[in-house]
């Protein structure tokens, strides 16, 4: 056996392995994209639960045409240069690696306009990038992913049936609706308008998301610590539930997933709930980056903290205090009030 270097396109495919799950994974990493890109307006359009397409459209700040080819190649990234920067994420992204690895494993195109120029795009097959030509205007960038995994068939084996993909889009651009409330977006499934959210507040983004009557359920979070800030909503007692799926923590803007944050909050309402029962919750968790580190995991859920206890006491005490301050304002709390 001898040792050989792998190809670019088999690399990228490695790289699709971590970075490119399913159609939800797609979405993330285009959405992050245009975010980044500073779009106020993104729009999503899905066909048959993104086996057919995934169509990424924002008004960012574009690519310029002498660099859309590289921004499909592998660790090339416009949002980090040096190690430093590596401690100081600003961005969502910063791997370089989200749009190599889904051209790897898709038919993927790329129109974009930069700095009022006519609008370029090029298609990229099997990895391959084609020509240049010129596009229709777009105000920033369009993706287009059609056919993922097309030539992996061992993962396209593992999508799943076009309804239960599409939940995890509708999940995924949930999370980041959440996020950004003062972006427009809109999500349209086989020409079908699912969401259609224009610029608001976090309590207003909150009832459009989520459903017109949590507004009346939620209470405010506010709390300053040194450096660290929480805040965003809980819900009361009649948005809770008996599975999860409703927590949400953006921490920088991000969301993610930290089970010791969750448990804080949980905790917060120890006495108000029983085990099994899952509150309501959205808060944005604000730290200064040298504190974090999120390149733990491809997927930029994963998070890791200098000092993980001290948010866990912080954002206890944030939750504690508004489940309090609303709640319990009469004496005592009793679980009649459910
Ligand atoms: P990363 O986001 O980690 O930098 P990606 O592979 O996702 O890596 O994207 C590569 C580069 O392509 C980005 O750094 C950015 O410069 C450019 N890019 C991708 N999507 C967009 C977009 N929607 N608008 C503007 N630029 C984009
Ligand atoms: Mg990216």
């Amino acid at each position: 056996m001898h040792i050989k270097p792998l190809s670019e396109d088999l690399r990228n495919k490695i790289a699709a392995g971590e970075v490119v799950e399913r159609p939800a994974s797609v979405v993330k990493e285009l959405i992050e994209n245009s975010l980044d890109a500073g779009a106020t307006e993104i729009s999503i359009v899905i066909e048959k639960g993104g086996h057919q397409l995934i169509q990424v459209s924002d008004n960012g700040g574009g690519i310029a045409p002498d660099e859309l080819e590289t921004a499909v190649h592998r660790y090339t990234t416009s949002k980090i240069e040096t190690v430093d920067d590596l401690f100081n994420i600003n961005s969502l992204g910063f791997r370089g690696e989200a749009l190599a690895s889904i051209a790897s494993v898709s038919e993927m195109q790329l129109a974009s306009c930069a700095n009022g120029d006519g609008g370029f795009l090029i298609n990229i097959y099997d990895g391959e990038a084609g020509k240049m030509e010129p596009s229709e205007p777009v105000s920033g960038t369009r993706i287009d992913v059609r056919n993922l995994f097309y030539n992996t068939p061992a993962r396209k084996k593992f999508l799943k049936s076009q309804r239960v993909e599409f939940r995890q889009i509708v999940q995924m651009v949930k999370r980041y609706a959440l996020a950004y409330p003062e972006v427009a977006m809109k999500l349209i499934h086989d020409e079908k308008e699912i969401l259609n959210l224009q610029s608001e507040s976090f309590k207003e983004r909150i009832d459009n998301v989520l459903d017109p009557t949590y507004s009346q359920n939620i209470l405010e979070v506010n709390s300053l610590k040194g450096d660290f800030s929480v805040s965003g909503f809980v819900g009361n007692l009649n948005l809770v539930r008996s599975r999860p799926g409703e927590q949400y923590i953006f921490l920088n803007r991000r969301f993610i997933k930290h089970r010791l944050l969750n448990n804080a909050v949980y905790s917060a309402y120890r006495s108000l709930v029983k085990r099994g029962e899952y509150p309501f919750f959205a808060l944005n968790l604000v730290q200064p980056t040298d504190q974090i580190d999120v390149n733990v995991h491809p997927m930029k859920i994963e998070v890791r903290f200098k000092d993980e206890w001290r948010l866990y006491h912080v954002l206890k005490s944030a939750v504690e205090e508004a489940l309090e301050t609303s709640m319990w304002p009469m004496n005592g709390f009793s679980t009649k009030m459910r």
